[in-house]
């Protein structure tokens, strides 16, 4: 990369387009982690962040970077656990009266489901899959929308294995076309309340969630050559695509699926 689109990028940040704004950020495992990536930006546009850790065995690692960020809020969710969604909500509005971004970057499958063919899979894996992956992205959404009576942005992290057969992406495929399908028809519901509703999917990135992906490294080294960009994308690229959906600048979209991949979709 020259100089040039670091300088842009860096006037671009200093526009602090996201002060006074509070973003909710459920996805963040490691300094890795997409959600990590988003968090950064929104934090450096100006953002107020809402950070959540899994469970106690991730919290070493994703605690110093909530610290990092300045996180107001930071708190367990386990959204297959019952009532811990609602908790962090609860705490979020307690806190805060209001939220203006949350951000859904999380995915799960059993791996006995998420490495076998789909043909072979369990109904519990791909309910299970199905549930962590793409319905809590609705659950959030219904706990958003009272605490967005002036608008807001809810954003979700989708794969172009969504639309395209991807090998080694399996059942996920499914559950992400169901996420994006998802993503529209809650645009279409709760576009009236200026709720805008879109799913960033970025080209392959190396990622605890990427690591339970069987050969996964041939993904990248494919993205590498092919991407008419020619470089692969990384946690920031995703990050600032996602935050330029939360701004202004992009009041008029909604339900939209946008790449963050150097093109690589493009490509037959
Ligand atoms: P990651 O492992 O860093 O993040 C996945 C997150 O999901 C983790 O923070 C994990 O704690 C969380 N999670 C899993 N089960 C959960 C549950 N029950 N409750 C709450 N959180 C739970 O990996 P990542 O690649 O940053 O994944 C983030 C999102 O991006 C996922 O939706 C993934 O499908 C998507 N994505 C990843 C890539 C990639 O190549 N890495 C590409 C496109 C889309």
């Amino acid at each position: 990369m020259n100089d040039r689109p670091d300088e842009t990028i860096k006037v671009a940040i200093e526009s602090k387009v996201l002060r006074g704004k509070r973003a909710f950020v459920l996805g963040i495992a490691n300094e890795h982690s997409i959600a990590y990536g988003c968090a950064k930006v929104f934090r450096q546009l100006g953002a107020e962040l809402a950070v959540t850790y899994l469970n106690e065995k991730p919290r070493p690692y994703v605690e110093p970077l909530a610290r990092e960020l300045g996180a107001t809020i930071f708190a367990p969710c386990d959204v297959g656990k019952s009532g811990e969604l609602e908790a962090v909500f609860q705490q979020v509005r307690e806190t805060w009266g209001s939220l203006d971004i949350a951000l859904h970057s999380i995915a799960f499958a059993p791996k006995e489901d998420l490495q076998g063919r789909l043909v072979d899979s369990f109904g519990e894996g791909f309910k299970l899959a199905m549930d962590i992956s793409c319905h809590s992205f609705v659950r959030m959404a219904r706990l958003a929308e009272p605490l967005m009576p002036h608008g807001g942005t809810l954003l979700a992290m989708s794969y172009h294995g969504a639309s395209k057969v991807v090998p080694n992406y399996n059942l996920m495929g499914p559950v992400k076309a169901a996420l994006e399908s998802v993503v529209r028809y809650l645009a279409y519901e709760l576009g009236e309340k200026h709720i805008r509703v879109h799913a960033v999917s970025p080209g392959p990135l190396k990622t605890r969630a990427a690591s339970g992906l069987k050969d996964f490294d041939v993904l990248l080294t494919e993205a590498l050559e092919r991407a008419p960009i020619g470089e692969l994308v990384d946690i920031d690229d995703v990050g600032l695509t996602a935050a330029y959906l939360t701004t202004p600048f992009a009041r008029r979209l909604t339900g939209t699926v946008t790449y963050v991949d150097g093109g690589l979709s493009i490509m037959a």
